[in-house]
């Protein structure tokens, strides 16, 4: 049966580093159509981890985020803002305020935050007087203006290359959510924010889990989480976790959240609908701030995570010993 799967031995599995590898999927990028041609995550022979092969040239990275891309363009049907996300970001921020009681927080740091919002709402939630701090690329004009009626630090680094603008030893909580599978050397970078965390600090990491029910149906090629060609390591949670395990860290708190945008980016990859923008296919009610749709998946992924079963997202809040 799996004659016709390519193989190859020219991989290097970020967890074993097995050389070995099979095929998982082939695909054009579905979703923003970045350039022509297609990309293959292929799965280690030995532990089964999944990663993009071959990696893509650090200076080619960049062309691979188009300006129409979902956390820029509020066209784009994946886009989310207004009341319900603010209060939605609220909830977040309190629930992992009581998650990580008896750690003392004075210092958060949201690498590739994009949105300030939710910087600004953990904030609030963690006090006035706690230190906030969005790391990331680049800033724009309306963000600068945003951080400063705000009280937030915009720092420019690169999570890869350059956190010399963050203390060593010196944040409480290091926040990277759904960024670490878009990193072409997640150990390294693992090994570098260890150094900025405080002793007792906590590293929030939230990432894409193959395992959900949307995974089941659309593996074969059109599951969002494989978000090709950005998504370079898609990790299992033992995975993740022996990865943090090895780089220093303790796990504290792990588990699996709902997916709701896996659920609609798999099904628009399914009927061919792209995420630049909203056509006007009779299908295109599939976008995220269509609150029945949303909370339909919500719904769905909370009763089949009640069951036993995974969701295909997951998180690990990870903390240096102190
Ligand atoms: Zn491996």
């Amino acid at each position: 049966m799996n004659t016709l799967t390519p193989t190859g031995t020219n991989g290097d599995c970020l967890i074993c580093h097995e050389k070995a590898w099979r095929l998982v999927v082939r695909s054009e990028d579905l979703e923003y159509r970045c350039r022509p041609g297609t990309w293959d995550l292929v799965a280690c022979a030995a532990c089964g981890h999944v990663y993009i092969h071959p990696l893509p040239a650090a200076a080619d990275v960049p062309a691979l985020y188009p300006a129409t891309y979902y956390t820029v363009n509020c066209n784009s049907p994946i886009y989310l803002d207004g009341a319900v996300v603010e209060k939605k970001m609220v909830q977040d921020a309190r629930r992992l305020r009581d998650a990580v009681r008896g750690v003392n927080v004075r210092s958060i740091v949201d690498i590739g935050g994009g949105n300030l919002t939710r910087l600004m709402k953990l904030q609030e939630v963690f006090g006035a007087g706690t230190e906030a701090i969005c790391l990331d690329f680049q800033f724009d004009a309306a963000a600068l203006a945003a951080a400063k009626t705000a009280g937030l630090r915009l720092v420019q680094g690169n999570v890869e290359t350059d956190l010399s603008a963050l203390r060593d030893n010196g944040h409480d909580l290091i926040i990277m959510r759904q960024l670490i599978e878009h990193l072409r050397d997640p150990r390294a970078a693992l090994r570098e924010v260890f150094r900025k965390l405080a002793p007792g600090g906590l590293l929030i990491i939230d990432t894409p889990n193959r395992g959900g029910l949307d995974y089941a149906l659309f593996k074969s090629r059109y599951w969002g989480g494989y978000h090709i060609p950005r998504h370079f390591h898609l990790f299992s949670q033992p995975h993740l976790v022996r990865l943090l395990e090895e780089t220093g860290y303790q796990i504290f708190r792990r588990g699996y959240t709902p997916s709701i945008a896996f659920w609609i980016i798999s099904f628009r990859n399914w009927l061919g609908l792209n995420s630049n923008e909203r056509s006007r296919s009779f299908w295109e009610f599939l976008y995220l701030k269509n609150l029945p749709v949303s909370g339909s998946f919500f719904v769905l992924d909370l009763l089949w995570s009640k069951l036993g079963f995974q969701t295909s997202n997951q998180f690990v809040f990870a903390q240096k010993r102190g």
